[in-house]
């Protein structure tokens, strides 16, 4: 019997068990509460913008919620770019990674992929991601006449899984990201309790749906998982000047 079930049965005065078998009327305010209430959070007047309760990770003006990996021991200035209101890959100096760590959240960002070079084909073509918690990646890759895997297209969970739905609009066209993240759940022995689930929007269409992730998200071998508690999200480095507006995340 389902906890809720038992409430009512407690507030109102008995045994669901019984009633159930004798037919289940009970009166409406048996299945009906009051409290906790939920938190009061402010949408933002225009889709997409950040409601009142989101951490700002990139307004259009600064990297300062952002280092690069860990150097030496010490974390070190983030050397991307800020151009036009985004932040855009610097090109060989590496990903870049939240100063604040992070496990369940509700992800929005925007990217814009290049026009490409003779070479920038197939995973050259615009390709960065989004990792969240640092190890599993949302594709970010130009969609636009490319061949590429299908697991490793823009809106796949990287080599785990194809989108839903392909919905790229275009080269040096703004693309939005909304992502609902549900992180893995590790036991004090580190056995994996539950794996991370992952739903993603990609401009408006749903592309992953509840999807359970296998593990990691590697380019060469397979997923594995290892016990990790919150860590910070991380945009990748692939070598192609993309861009990203627009950030915010809400805690979950
Ligand atoms: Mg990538």
């Amino acid at each position: 019997m389902n906890k809720l079930l038992l409430l009512a049965g407690a507030i109102c005065g008995f045994t669901f068990a019984a009633n159930a078998q004798e037919g289940g009327h009970v009166a409406p305010e048996c299945t009906e509460w009051y409290s906790p209430k939920p938190p009061k959070v402010i949408p933002a007047e225009k889709p997409g913008d950040a409601p009142s309760d989101a951490i700002i990770l990139f307004d259009g003006k600064d990297l300062s919620k952002w280092v690069s990996p860990v150097k030496d021991g010490k974390p070190v200035a983030a050397k991307w770019k800020v151009e036009d209101g985004a932040i855009v890959v610097e090109p060989g100096s590496g990903p870049i990674q939240t100063k604040e760590y992070f496990g369940d959240c509700q992800l929005h960002i925007e990217f814009k992929t290049p026009q490409p070079g003779p070479n920038n084909t197939l995973q050259m073509k615009g390709n960065s991601g989004i990792f969240l918690q640092s190890i599993y990646e949302v594709q970010v890759l130009d969609g636009q006449d490319n061949p590429t895997y299908v697991n490793g297209m823009v809106g796949s969970i990287y080599k785990q899984v194809a989108p839903l739905a392909d919905v790229f609009t275009g080269t040096e066209k703004w693309q939005v990201y909304d992502i609902y993240w549900k992180a893995p759940k590790f036991g004090t022995d580190g056995v994996l309790e539950s794996p991370a689930m992952v739903t993603v929007v990609l401009n408006g269409v749903l592309v992953q749906n509840n999807y359970i992730l296998k593990g990691t998200t590697p380019y060469i071998g397979f997923p594995t998982y290892k016990a990790h508690g919150r860590l910070p999200l991380l945009l990748q480095d692939h070598g192609v000047p993309v861009a990203f507006r627009n950030i915010w995340i809400r805690n979950l």
